[in-house]
């Protein structure tokens, strides 16, 4: 393929996008229409599946070392704990929550995608495109006026909330906007008696007041306005906000972020239009109650990278892409829901309603299950595709994972940099004879299975695809020819 993919937007799911296809061998180009890289550190969460995800894409030791390591997150009422919820139990490898301000994570990317032989090409703006047959026509605006036009093989709208691609297709971003704001500082935190590396919201009649740790006695402090209109708050204010809301005797200083924010909960229904994709934002955003969003974003990305390798190395239908936009779009709605959830129970008003959360959630937060069970769901592990249509038999009667669930190999999958599908059963002269007909679609090796009376076939992002009894050959062969190009299917 000679024609490049182009990404538009160099944030978070941008530059991830870009290295994850030139990791793939792709030639890509990545623009972004700002002159230089943002400041502002908004995403401060990166979550386990995500760490989990840039290791077996090579660059997640650089996130390990710079972040902090958040070991549990607490909910207070004043000087009263309701619930600390611990990360440990985590079943991952990074079985904790990074801290890591999301200026720093895109100097990081940018990093890895400068590694891997890839460039950021800053101050060059979409202003057109028009999808053809083979590709798409796409206009760039260069700073100091100079236009080219770029014929592109597929179009990858990682353009924020604002996104010129969504708005250019016409796809209507469904959803509300939330009626209260919030404002926002990054300060110097003095006084605070929760562990350094450990978020804390605090609940009061008034709305929550919530502290994130970003490095040594410096956090990122988020409060409701209430009935007050959304406006750009100073130290003074925060101050008064953390004083009434919080445990007492805090004392805040030198802030180098001010600001407010509204909160959407807003998707496209379909994240692909022809050769036109989108991702991150530009597709779905929501609350920040959860720190989902880069998350969400990061990891559409890396859904989709290793199927536009597969399509253009020919080793993959084409039908393989549709995929995307259904899964993805299924997690996004998934999150949106939770996500709105927790930013309603924040928001939560009449002082009797309050009583009765903070009681529940004290009683039911002493439940070590429950604990277990909110810490996974917010660290991103449990997060499959349950109704893909890669999909196919069951895991009913095998111990370990079944369709759409997340398969920890990631062992296995980093000695390759080409996205192949891996086998995970035991060695057998049908498991060879299998890998040598779909050589195109899977690696050469293989992992051991999480119960030896099974097969699992796992995908490249290492979710399983398709789940047989040992000996059932036949139904992993029929995932593969279903997938593979219409030349290298062995049928
Ligand atoms: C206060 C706050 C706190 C948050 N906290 C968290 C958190 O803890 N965890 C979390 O996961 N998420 C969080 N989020 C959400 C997170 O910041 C976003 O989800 C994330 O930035 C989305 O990344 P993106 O790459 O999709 O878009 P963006 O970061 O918005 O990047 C889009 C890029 O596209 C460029 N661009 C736009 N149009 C064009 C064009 N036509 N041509 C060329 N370039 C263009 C822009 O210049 C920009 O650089 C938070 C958000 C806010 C506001």
């Amino acid at each position: 393929m000679s024609k490049p993919v182009l990404v538009i937007g160099a944030g978070p799911v941008g530059l991830t996008m870009a290295a994850e296809l030139v990791r793939y061998g792709m030639p890509v180009r990545i623009v972004d229409k700002l002159p230089t890289r943002t400041t502002q550190s908004r995403a401060l969460a990166i979550w386990s599946r995500t760490l989990e995800l840039l290791e077996v894409a090579g660059g997640a030791d650089a996130f390990v070392a710079a972040g902090l390591h958040a070991k549990a997150v607490s909910l207070h009422a004043g000087r009263r704990t309701l619930a600390r919820i611990p990360f440990g139990t985590v079943a991952s490898p990074f079985n904790y929550l990074l801290m890591i301000p999301q200026s720093e994570t895109e100097r990081l990317l940018e990093e890895h995608l400068r590694t891997l032989g890839g460039t950021v090409e800053r101050g060059t703006e979409l202003t057109d495109f028009v999808d053809r047959d083979d590709g798409v026509s796409c206009t760039l605006s260069h700073a100091g006026g100079r236009t080219e036009t770029l014929e592109a093989a597929w179009l990858i709208g990682c353009d924020g909330a604002h996104s010129f691609v969504r708005g250019r297709l016409g796809l209507p971003f469904e959803g509300d906007t939330l009626r209260t704001g919030f404002v926002i500082a990054d300060v110097r935190v003095a006084g605070l008696a929760i562990p350094p590396d450990e978020p804390a919201i605090f609940w009061h009649p008034d709305g929550a007041v919530m502290f994130f740790p970003i490095s040594r006695d410096r956090y990122r402090i988020i409060a409701d306005l209430g009935s007050v209109a959304v406006h750009m708050p100073d130290l003074g204010e925060m101050q008064g906000i953390v004083e009434r809301r919080g445990p007492g005797g805090i004392r805040l200083s030198d802030p180098v972020w001010l600001s407010d924010f509204g909160v959407n909960e807003r998707k496209v229904h379909d994240y692909r239009r022809g050769h036109v994709f989108l991702a991150g934002d530009a597709a779905h955003i929501h609350s920040p109650a959860g720190g989902q969003g880069m998350n969400m974003g990061m990891q559409d990305a890396f859904n989709l990278a290793w199927k536009l390798a597969l399509v253009a190395q020919q080793a993959a239908r084409p039908s393989l892409l549709d995929s995307y936009s259904s899964e993805r779009s299924g997690v996004a709605r998934h999150i949106l829901a939770e996500s709105g959830r927790m930013t309603r129970m924040v928001l939560l008003r009449p002082h009797l309603a309050q009583r009765v959360r903070n009681l529940v959630v004290k009683q039911v937060f002493r439940i070590p299950a429950i604990r277990h069970a909110v810490a996974s769901r917010l660290s991103g592990i449990l997060i499959g595709y349950p109704d893909s249509p890669l999909n196919g038999g069951t895991s009913r009667g095998l111990r370990g994972p079944g369709p759409g669930q997340r398969l920890c190999l990631e062992r296995c999958f980093r000695s390759d940099d080409t996205p192949r599908f891996v086998l995970a059963a035991t060695d057998s002269a049908e498991a060879r004879g299998m890998i040598a007909r779909h050589s195109s679609l899977l690696m050469p090796g293989m992992c051991p299975p999480p119960d030896e009376h099974g097969i699992w076939l796992v995908r490249p992002d290492g979710y399983v695809a398709v789940v047989a009894k040992r000996g059932n050959w036949t139904e992993i062969e029929a995932a593969l020819n279903g997938m593979a190009a219409e030349a290298s299917s062995s049928r």
